[in-house]
């Protein structure tokens, strides 16, 4: 039974228990971090009410599912949640009505302020009380502790906010071209065995569009055109027979070298893309130009460790927690269909081992930039690969066909 606003009898119940002024509850509204089946075996992240005391002593008073477990609940479920509590508190606590209830979110606060100050109650707004991230972290895990919610490998995994430099404004611009890019939908313009290159911010980078021969939708980004030939020989099954390490790659971007090399001309040892590049890397380079030893431990740079960057659309449940928790916080735009949520990942190459890693600050902005030209290219014929055109920023070349490739 729910209480409603105009329930008269359970209204006046309320306003007739006891009144402990000095006291503060909190009510907060949250996903958990499992996924469960709701009644028409839909995967959802249930919602749960939770309500907290703040003063005088911290302690969680109730929590409990949401009626409609796959949505924020409505100002009148909550006014429900409140009510019932009140009137039958846990614990066997005496009932009795808090001289505050406090929420986290504004529009709630004053939905029901009117309702909660005639029942003698006033209301404000706080940041959420400490440890309530661990509070529902713990009833997630609880709840696939009794089997009754289950998580998947990805939705653990860091944020894309957990990577140093990266802030808000990089990531919404990220969800809204990438957005911009589901919608244009290229997928069948281009061929998933085609490799094109691109020249942004002076990192050029090979990039195969996926999504014309299956349900992946997104782009792999790559500094090795060897490493998508393999990839291409190991989809198709059959022997990569190419060297896949023996290429000239350039120190300040990686990419490997298709047509022109420049080279240092006092070490001969660093190879460049070209000028441009050769300028960009002369800080880090001057150091160990002359100095072999350091030419051998590789100074860190930007994009070299990192050898391949993915953004696929995903269904919630392969996405990261935090990630899905950030888009619903700023309602960023999610293109109307099942497997929509971009997720971009990095595999970075360690000394033979591969390990999964989120975009730093530059590899995001790449990206971002990689999907907003992308949609321009859309409807125009790629430059064939010349020297000028791979010296141009933006600008889409067309590299090779992987299947012609021996
Ligand atoms: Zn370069
Ligand atoms: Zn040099």
């Amino acid at each position: 039974m729910e209480i409603k606003t105009n329930d008269k009898e359970s209204l006046t119940a309320v306003q007739k228990l006891p009144k402990y002024d000095s006291e503060v509850l909190q009510y907060v509204s949250r996903l958990l971090r499992v996924w469960v089946q709701d009644e028409q075996q839909k995967t959802i992240r249930p919602c749960y009410h939770f309500l907290v005391r703040l003063y005088p002593k911290g302690q969680v008073i109730r929590y409990e599912i949401c009626r409609n477990p796959d949505r924020k609940p409505t100002a009148s479920q909550v006014f429900d949640f409140l009510c019932r509590t009140l009137l039958d508190p846990p614990n066997g606590e005496d009932a009795h009505r808090p001289g505050i209830i406090s929420f986290t979110d504004q529009d709630l606060e004053t939905q029901l302020a009117n309702m909660l100050n005639t029942l003698g109650i006033e209301t404000q707004v706080l940041q959420p009380a400490e440890g309530l991230e661990d509070l529902v972290k713990a009833v997630s895990e609880s709840l696939i502790k009794r089997d009754l919610a289950t998580r998947t490998d990805a939705s653990e995994r860091p944020g894309m906010l957990s990577k140093p430099g990266v802030d808000l404004s990089m990531i919404q611009a990220f969800f809204t071209a990438a957005y911009r890019l589901r919608e244009k939908g290229p997928w069948s313009e281009f061929s998933e065995n085609q490799v094109y290159g691109i020249r942004i911010d002076d990192i050029f980078r090979f990039v195969v569009v996926l999504g014309s021969s299956d349900n992946v939708f997104g782009v792999a980004v790559c500094s090795s055109l060897s490493r998508f030939r393999q990839k291409y020989c190991q989809a198709m099954g059959s022997q990569y027979s190419g060297s896949s390490s023996s290429n000239i790659s350039c120190a300040f971007c990686g990419a490997e070298q298709l047509l022109v090399t420049y080279r240092c001309t006092q070490c001969k040892v660093a190879y460049y893309c070209n000028e441009k590049c050769q300028r960009k890397d002369w800080s880090v380079h001057k150091q160990e130009c002359h100095n072999n030893a350091l030419w051998n431990q590789k100074l860190e740079r930007p994009f070299l460790q990192r050898k391949e960057m993915t953004l696929i659309y995903c269904s919630e449940t392969a996405v990261p927690f935090d990630d899905l928790d950030l888009q619903a916080k700023y309602s960023w735009p999610l293109y109307p269909c099942e497997e929509n949520f971009p997720v971009a990942f990095v595999v970075v190459a360690n000394d033979g081992e591969t390990s999964l890693d989120r975009p730093n600050k530059e590899e995001l902005q790449w990206l971002t930039k990689l999907c907003e030209v992308l949609v321009e290219s859309c409807g125009k014929t790629p430059s064939s690969l010349n020297e000028k055109a791979l010296m141009e920023q933006n600008k889409w070349i067309f590299v090779e066909t992987l299947s012609n490739h021996k």
